[in-house]
């Protein structure tokens, strides 16, 4: 269904006109950026139509609670972004903000209680969390079907036993980035950089279960551009601004930059060296306005996911 609905958002250069004549005979260099924004935008505005069948319906309308620990300026701004999605779609979302030095005990209690309130549908825990409180733990105590992150072990042992279960939001996100451009993912050679539990593992279950062969490259990889210029569909998730130059990507490549950095004056990038990339790949993410979007849509299709689970209705999003 996505794949049919938000189909045609990426907006096309052409740059071979900035390049001599005999070039231009021997290829066509000729890129489309993935409009990440538009995708998203397109994907809530459906989940929005949603929530108002759900109201019509007669049905209450799925909630979100997101907590958050402290007063970290980054994650504020992901939280509100958050937020500010899930209102706009009709998601009752509601912000539980505890100072930086409450203790485990009181965010776990916080957490039991939003499990047994048969009212919630996602719990979202806003990471990172101050080092006095075990990650994990917490991660560990949320109900698995209210999980919107995908985060559970429950969660992830399922996704790797290719069980219906509620998946991790970025690499959601660039799946539908991947199908809403009709980028053919089965027999492709996928290179991701980067083994994160939230984006670079998941992500090498998910591009293996549509049959794509993945490599996951990471810190003590030798050679890194050799094999990132194996790749059909090379994906950094890095945090690295401008690790990848035009010798680490094949001809024609799809390149999806999931990094985010903030350079000294101020500016957001990616882990891709953009303008320096573009001109050799068939798609590339911009950042901003490439993956990030999507990870928050696929937040509010996985809040709605878990709505539906507890209506009873297994709609995960495979
Ligand atoms: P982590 O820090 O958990 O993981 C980074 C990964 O990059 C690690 O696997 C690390 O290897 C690898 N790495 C580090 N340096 C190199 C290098 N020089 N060469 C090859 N691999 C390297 O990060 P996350 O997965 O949480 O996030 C990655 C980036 O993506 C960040 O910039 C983050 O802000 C961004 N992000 C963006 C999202 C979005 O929605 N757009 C969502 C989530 C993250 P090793 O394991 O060996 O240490």
């Amino acid at each position: 269904m996505l794949n049919m609905r938000y189909r045609n958002l990426c907006s096309t250069s052409f740059s071979f006109l900035l390049i001599p004549a005999n070039v231009r005979l021997r290829r066509c260099f000729c890129f489309m950026i993935i409009d990440g924004k538009s995708i998203a935008q397109n994907l809530r505005s459906s989940l929005r139509i949603k929530v108002e069948e759900y109201k019509k319906h007669g049905m209450r309308v799925p909630t979100l609670r997101v907590i958050l620990v402290g007063d970290n300026p980054a994650s504020l701004s992901y939280v509100n972004g958050k937020l500010k999605a899930a209102a706009e779609i009709g998601i009752d979302s509601r912000l539980l903000h505890l100072s930086s030095d409450c203790s485990e005990s009181e965010l776990l209690l916080l957490i039991e209680k939003l499990n047994q309130n048969t009212d919630i549908d996602g719990i979202l825990v806003q990471l990172p969390l101050p080092s006095h409180i075990n990650e994990q733990k917490l991660l560990r105590s949320i109900n698995p079907q209210k999980d919107v992150d995908g985060f559970h072990p429950e969660n992830v042992a399922k996704l790797w036993l290719g069980e219906s279960c509620i998946k991790p939001c970025t690499p959601l996100g660039i799946l539908a980035l991947l199908d809403n451009c009709n980028i053919e993912i089965e027999g492709k050679e996928a290179v991701i950089v980067g083994r994160s539990n939230i984006v670079g593992k998941p992500l090498a279950k998910m591009l293996l279960d549509r049959n794509a062969t993945v490599t996951i490259a990471h810190s003590h990889t030798p050679n890194l551009h050799l094999v990132t210029s194996r790749a059909d569909i090379l994906i950094t998730a890095v945090g690295s601004p401008h690790l990848i130059t035009a010798d680490y990507v094949k001809d024609n490549a799809v390149v999806i930059d999931v990094g985010i950095s903030r350079l000294p004056d101020g500016h957001l990038t990616g882990d891709v060296d953009f303008e320096e990339v573009k001109n050799k790949v068939s798609y590339i993410t911009p950042v901003p306005g490439g993956v990030g979007p999507l990870t928050i849509a696929m937040l509010m299709q996985n809040t709605i996911d878990c709505y539906m689970l507890h209506n009873n209705k297994n709609t995960y999003n495979l």
